[in-house]
């Protein structure tokens, strides 16, 4: 394949640039201003056409091939702009799963920033083995009434709505008796509890009470039962190798530490330096499949952990350079240690990877 940009491309690439290179220092990219102000990032970007741009007319997309993004990931991570806000996953949730009414109802507002979302899904019992959740949703009426704790919620304290999986069939077998709503975080029943990152984050996530709040009946999302499989095409959709747009974030990180590093380089940042390249060449592999009409399944988890990998391995190499002194390169090797727990761990992946891909 060809990776060089095509005239349209070049055309696009051309315009993101000089919106950059006016836009991009008005934002922070980093730190608990970046969470806070992520919501109006996403909204600039909607409004100037740089975002939502491979989903659907119909709701606010371009339908653009996905190369789009991965030249709007590019030139983010080069103007050092904040990261291009990650939805993808919950787009493609509803998008799948969802009734028609519940897409035009929710997909607009989700892609173009004026609805804000978290994903309910892990509890203080239940992360890995998310089937053993207890939160209950129980059915009154034209309402669910839900019950439950949820932690690690990302946006929950800016979120208007939360795609929620609980329990509404408690005879069910563990999986089958979830399913999945769309209920409003704005209501009485829901209280927030912001948690703190060990980098000093307070606004990225926290824990979600739900103490009698309730959603509409036709607010689920598919069947009732259906909440595992909705769940499964979620969190398969966090590991795509879409969100590897990354790549060029890491490698800028690369070329920034190589800058600064006196004296010989380090074998962390050598490594680095590798890793980072072999991730763009596989992230390339990835979307050309992508434009092929490659659908992948759990082949996400690979991606995954290959990201897991680089980002660490960045992040170590962030703190050989910094040491502790240099809170930027110190928080970037911090959050990376979350790589390997957010949206499945390192060893869930490699459970998938073995049972899924080498039938082991
Ligand atoms: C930055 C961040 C953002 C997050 N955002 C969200 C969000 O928006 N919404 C949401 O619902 N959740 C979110 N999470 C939660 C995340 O999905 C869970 O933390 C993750 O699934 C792990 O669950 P746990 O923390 O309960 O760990 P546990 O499941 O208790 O795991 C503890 C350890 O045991 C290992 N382990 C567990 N089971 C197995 C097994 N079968 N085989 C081998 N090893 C195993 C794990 O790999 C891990 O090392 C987020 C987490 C982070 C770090």
């Amino acid at each position: 394949m060809d990776f060089r940009d095509s005239p349209e491309e070049a055309a696009f690439r051309d315009r993101l640039r000089a919106w950059l290179s006016v836009h991009a220092s008005e934002f922070p990219s980093s730190g608990d201003e970046y969470w806070t102000r992520q919501g109006e990032w996403h909204r600039a970007l909607y409004e100037a056409g740089f975002f939502g741009l491979s989903w659907p007319r119909e709701y606010g997309g371009q339908e653009l091939p996905p190369v789009y993004d991965v030249i709007v990931d590019e030139e983010l991570a080069r103007a050092g702009a904040p990261p291009r806000p990650s939805l993808g996953y919950l787009v493609v949730g509803l998008g799948r799963h969802g009734s028609k009414e519940l897409q035009r109802r929710f997909l607009p507002g989700m892609i173009n920033g004026t609805e804000r979302w978290c994903q309910g899904f892990s509890e203080p019992g239940a992360g890995s083995d998310l089937a053993s959740l207890t939160t209950t949703a129980t059915r009154d009426g034209d309402n669910y009434v839900v019950h439950g704790h949820k932690i690690w919620t990302s946006y929950s304290d800016v979120a208007d709505w939360c795609l929620l999986l609980a329990r509404t069939d408690p005879d069910a077998k563990r999986h089958r008796g979830l399913s999945a709503f769309i209920i409003s975080m704005k209501q009485p029943g829901v209280q927030q509890r912001p948690l703190r990152m060990m980098n000093g984050v307070t606004t990225e996530f926290g824990q979600v009470f739900l103490d009698g709040a309730t959603v509409p009946a036709d607010q689920m999302v598919g069947a009732p039962g259906d909440g595992w499989a909705i769940a499964m095409t979620v969190v398969g959709h966090e590991r795509e190798p879409s969100t590897l747009g990354y790549a060029a974030r890491y490698g800028k990180l690369v070329r920034q530490l190589a800058a600064r590093s006196d004296g010989p380089v380090s074998d962390e940042l050598r490594w680095a330096a590798v890793q980072t390249e072999m991730l763009t060449h596989h992230v390339r592999r990835r979307l050309s499949e992508q434009l092929d009409g490659v659908l992948h399944g759990p082949d996400g988890s690979l991606d995954k952990l290959l990201m897991t990998w680089v980002e660490q391995t960045v992040g170590h190499a962030a703190l050989a350079v910094g040491g502790t002194e240099d809170p930027d390169l110190l928080s970037a090797y911090l959050y990376s240690r979350a790589q390997s727990v957010m949206g499945g761990t390192s060893q869930i992946q490699k459970n998938i990877i073995a049972a899924r891909i080498l039938g082991l």
